[in-house]
């Protein structure tokens, strides 16, 4: 079946956090994002999440997706319909870069499409890649810089009571070591694992291998944000497994770092990967080279999170993602119901047709700084 878009409208949001959340590119209090809203011909609705941040983050900002989106990709959205929302990377390839704004629209085609075949995403995903699909994913947790290694360690007994299964600290130059260790102390045996954010240089080596001794699951993106060639430096000198984050924008890239050894862990990101069928490739390149990936989160509202939630059930994301419950973040989630922690420290997988998901959208109004709706005609 294919996909003729009538009409797209987008929403500038700000949503706020229900703690600051800090790491080594600064604190975030809110988050602000654009959520794509697709209807298509015969009226069904998609919805798509931007997942970025601030420049701190990417050069790609709420303000730049607004204008990518609206001058560009939904201009070439309604230029035809789509077979599949797979051909979505190849008719967005005229706009170089802006990743994750061609994945926001990308992902409301994910939705339609799904919803057309009548299967959640998660199953639509499996008859697509012909890989069968977990009905619940492990989750863990994400934890932004604490003032103290002392209250570090109180959030984190804080995580582990709510039955997270894995633990992730964001560390920065003179916030890393130290904090490492008070956790792995009060926490011998807990899977436990650090993100620089890219904060560190090849010069800082010694301090990697100096966490080498904690037994951590992986060290998150040391090094340079774009840089692929440093880390195949530094993972040789580690027991460690190095994850890249940041680096990985396409298959391209991950089959680069791969090759050169920079890592042995990815990090897939849909949005930075441009979008779900990028993420597809990385998953089953990454699969076949015996590299285990694992689905990173960018404090998504339950729309974005529905889409990872159904991305992470594919078989080759085998550690526990940033996929937490909604009531990490916020205290009202944009969906209903919103998404909570299994005792067993899973999520569930929505079996529901498309995101599986509802969105309240009175909640979406309510967070709205900017909308606009365009028609397909209209451009
Ligand atoms: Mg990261």
């Amino acid at each position: 079946m294919s996909i003729t878009l009538a009409r797209v409208e987008l929403f500038h949001i700000a949503m706020p956090l229900l703690t600051p959340f800090e790491t080594s590119f600064g604190v975030t209090t809110e988050r602000r994002t654009v959520l794509v809203k697709a209807i298509t011909r015969d009226g069904i609705v998609g919805w798509g999440e931007w997942a970025g941040d601030g420049p701190g983050y990417s050069y790609e900002t709420e303000h730049t997706a607004w204008h990518i989106l609206k001058d560009y990709v939904i201009p070439l959205a309604f230029r035809a319909p789509f077979e599949d929302p797979r051909e979505a990377t190849q008719r967005f390839r005229f706009v170089r870069g802006h990743h994750i704004a061609k994945a926001a629209l990308e992902a409301a085609l994910w939705d339609i499409a799904a919803q057309q075949a009548g299967m959640s995403l998660a199953a639509y995903l499996s008859s697509c890649t012909g890989h069968p699909v977990r009905s619940r994913v492990p989750v863990g947790v994400s934890i932004g810089l604490q003032p103290t290694p002392e209250a570090l360690v109180e959030r984190v007994a804080g995580f582990l009571a709510q039955g997270y299964q894995r633990i992730k600290i964001k560390i920065k130059p003179g916030r890393d070591v130290a904090d490492a260790v008070a956790v792995r102390r009060a926490f011998p045996r807990v899977p436990l694992m650090v993100d620089a954010n890219s904060a560190y240089t090849l010069a800082d080596a010694a301090i990697f291998k100096q966490m080498d001794e904690l037994e951590l699951l992986m060290i998150e993106q040391p090094l340079g944000y774009d840089d692929i060639f440093d880390h195949s430096r530094l993972q040789p000198q580690l027991k460690t497994p190095i994850c890249l984050d940041e680096s990985i924008h396409s298959p391209d890239h991950a089959r680069a770092a791969i090759a050169l050894g920079a890592c042995r862990i990815i990090n897939i990101k849909q949005g930075r990967s441009g979008g779900l069928a990028h993420a597809l490739a990385i998953h089953d390149l990454c699969a076949a080279a015996s590299v285990p990936v694992w689905c990173g989160g960018m404090l998504e509202s339950g729309i974005g999170r529905a889409l990872n939630v159904a991305m992470a059930a594919l078989p080759n994301f085998t550690l526990p993602g940033d996929l937490s419950a909604s009531n990490r973040y916020y205290a009202e989630d944009l969906i209903d119901p919103p998404f909570t922690l299994e005792p067993d420290g899973t999520l569930r997988v929505p079996q529901q047709p498309g995101l599986g998901v509802c969105v309240v959208e009175q909640r979406v109004r309510r967070a709205t700084l900017r909308h606009l709706a365009i028609e397909a005609g209209a451009v």
